[in-house]
């Protein structure tokens, strides 16, 4: 069995908004439980991405601007790498900038268009209103499996603060449906993107930490695409992460 779980962690420098590297702390945490390291990576601009390095690949969020900053290493420099690494199936989670950055393009409230990474069928159009408050979303992916004893496993819980409004085309699913909160564009009741092992959300929070059946999920979609084969990760509780998903279940939006 794999001892050690590879993650790359984009832009950590300028991708981070609202403690989004807890996401990885989360990862490193839940692999520890069953005894296995995390090697975490940091890629920012210039550098390479080399897709058979890593078995996890992670974008947080960002400001327009910190988007505008990375767009060009990304697009230019990184992305026939990233494109390489969705359609070979490595595993991705892109929250909120990170996610919208995938997609084909973002048009800015002033209708600048930034072109996207065209990686996954999503568009992105912002709205002067930003979309900000606790989140609720419940998710088919989701099982208790592996998060033993986790409260409502199919629950996500996060916080959401976008102006961004992404809208999926064909081939690409929804991660969850809306319960608290607005998703994905406040208007069709989906929230996030899932095409091959690519998992988006608008979930800050940070995400992972609040929502163990997804963090287990990600460790175990990575170690199946590493050893080729299915694979189930011990069960491990989840006691101090039931504390928050109780507290966070009011979903108060200010
Ligand atoms: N700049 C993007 C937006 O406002 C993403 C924001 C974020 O990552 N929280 O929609």
């Amino acid at each position: 069995m794999e001892q050690t779980i590879r993650i790359c962690h984009m832009y950590p420098d300028l991708l981070n908004l609202y403690g989004d590297r807890g996401n990885i702390l989360a990862l490193a945490y839940r692999a520890g439980l069953r005894g296995i390291k995390a090697r975490v990576t940091a890629l920012s601009i210039g550098e390479v991405f080399e897709p058979e390095q890593y078995d996890i690949v992670f974008f947080g969020g960002g400001q327009d601007a910190e988007q505008n900053i990375i767009r060009a290493d990304l697009v230019q420099i990184k992305g026939d790498a990233v494109k390489t690494a969705v359609n070979n199936g490595n595993v991705f989670l892109c929250i909120c900038g990170g996610y919208q950055m995938m997609g084909e393009y973002y048009e800015e409230f002033d209708g600048t268009r930034i072109d996207c990474l065209h990686a996954i069928n999503i568009y992105t159009i912002a709205q002067k209103k930003r979309l900000i408050g606790n989140t609720v979303y419940e998710s088919d992916l989701l099982r208790a499996g592996a998060a033993h004893n986790c409260v409502e496993p199919r629950k996500l819980f996060g916080f959401e603060n976008h102006s961004g409004r992404t809208f999926l085309g064909e081939g690409v699913r929804p991660l969850a449906k809306v319960l608290c909160g607005a998703g994905n564009n406040g208007e069709d009741g989906t929230e996030g993107a899932v095409y091959r092992n690519v998992y988006c959300t608008y979930s800050h929070g940070s995400f992972l930490p609040k929502n163990p059946a997804m963090a287990d999920h990600l460790l175990e979609k990575a170690l199946k695409q590493r050893i080729g084969e299915d694979f189930c990760l011990e069960p491990a509780e989840c006691e101090v992460e039931n504390i928050a998903r109780t507290s966070a279940s009011t979903c108060k939006r200010g």
